[in-house]
């Protein structure tokens, strides 16, 4: 799960990361009131979990608290790649000398996280890499040691960052460990014209496996990013949403994965991975069909199941009763083999919907749902 830039803020502060002052809202009256309480003057920031917003028009100075308001109006609602600002942040303006970038982020491939830190900050990383490579430092960190004060200062002096982040940069790893983040970035990390070192925009994202021990974030930490994988976790389903048109169930991370593969073979492309597990029963079949089926990418549903554990019938019971509770409007086609296929496939007979298809071979089922996805 992504932070907002306003709870990035917070852990940095738990941390002992100097932040600006600063608070949340989502009424342009409460702005008025925090900028007054600010000083007057303040950086009126939308908190949407995309990176750019300065670029965009979402981070904007406003003079006193009058503007202040005006500018959050004009904030709230905005759309900032396809995210809404439902709230802003209003901060204390800082006096920057210079800006940096910092971030720590999981490295799968090395086995280890990753420093990336330059002397040119502001822009966005992608950016900063492609204008000028050599100015952005990569060091591996082992995760076993961890950034001490020594490994800082390693990180720092590569990047070219004065001393004075070291500290900053120790106290940045704390945040990734303590908290179970795959990613931390500053950016900018500035130097203040006083000298000071200030997170001026954070981001962080969460190991969602942590989650059962981070409590911080309470209800709004249970939500995933994606309102279907949140409705599909409510309901204790394994529902990856994906970016295609072909909704995928079937039984066995295994199968899914290859269901996939099979999709993608006959040139359409998957909804979504969505496994029901061994022995699924028929409420777990209308609770996975009911939330692929709210997917509006969604134009066919392939179902793929191998019966071992899992009773066919019991899978064909379960898809009659999503037939039976939620509207369906898109077609499904079902492929059952394995443990009580002929059960099943006579339950799905007898129910005789319109929109369900049965096909007795993998290919051929993901063939018929791939022609169904384009052209309806
Ligand atoms: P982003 O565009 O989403 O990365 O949003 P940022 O929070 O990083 O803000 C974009 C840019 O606005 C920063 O790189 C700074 O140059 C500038 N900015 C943000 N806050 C302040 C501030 O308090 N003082 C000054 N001088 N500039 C700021
Ligand atoms: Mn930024």
């Amino acid at each position: 799960m992504d932070l907002y830039e306003h709870q990035a803020r917070e852990l940095f502060a738990a941390h002992g990361i100097s932040v600006p002052r600063a608070e949340v809202t989502g009424s342009p009256e409460q702005a008025r009131e925090i900028a007054r309480r600010l000083g007057g003057c303040v950086v009126v920031k939308a908190q949407v979990k995309t990176g750019g917003r300065g670029k965009a028009g979402g981070v904007e100075f406003a003079a006193d608290p009058a503007r202040a308001e005006l500018t959050a109006r004009r904030i709230l609602g905005m759309d900032i790649k396809g995210h809404t600002a439902a709230t802003v942040m209003l901060a204390e303006p800082v006096d920057i000398e210079s800006e940096f970038y910092v971030s720590y982020v999981l490295d799968r491939a090395a086995g280890g996280f990753l420093a990336i830190a330059s002397a040119e900050g502001g822009m966005e990383i992608e950016e900063i890499a492609a204008r000028r490579p050599e100015a952005v430092a990569r060091i591996h960190i082992d995760p076993a040691e961890g950034v001490t004060s020594a490994k800082a200062a390693r990180i720092a002096d590569a990047a070219g960052l004065p001393p004075q982040t070291v500290d900053v940069l120790v106290r940045l790893w704390q945040v990734l460990v303590r908290e179970d983040a795959l990613l931390v970035e500053v950016n900018p990390l500035v130097r203040t014209t006083r000298g000071a070192i200030v997170a001026l925009d954070g981001k962080v994202t969460l190991d969602d496996n942590a989650r059962y021990r981070q409590t911080r974030w309470g209800a709004e930490g249970d939500g995933r990013d994606d309102p279907l994988e949140a409705a599909a976790a409510a309901k204790g389903l394994n529902y990856v949403k994906l970016d295609g048109t072909v909704g995928v169930i079937g039984n066995g991370a295994g199968l899914v994965m290859s269901t996939l593969d099979v999709v993608a073979g006959c040139g359409a492309r998957p909804a979504n991975f969505l496994d029901i597990g061994g022995g699924a029963s028929a409420q777990v079949m209308a609770d996975g069909l009911t939330v692929v089926l709210s997917d509006p990418d969604v134009r066919s549903v392939f179902v793929n199941i191998f019966g071992g554990i899992t009773a066919c019938d019991a899978v064909a019971e379960g898809i009659v009763r999503a037939l039976d509770t939620v509207r369906v409007a898109k077609p499904l086609v079902v492929r059952l083999d394995g443990n009580n296929a002929a059960r099943g496939r006579a339950v799905l007979d007898e129910r005789a919907h319109p929109l369900v298809q049965q096909v007795t071979t993998m290919d051929g089922a993901a063939r018929r749902a791939a022609e169904l996805a384009t052209t309806v």
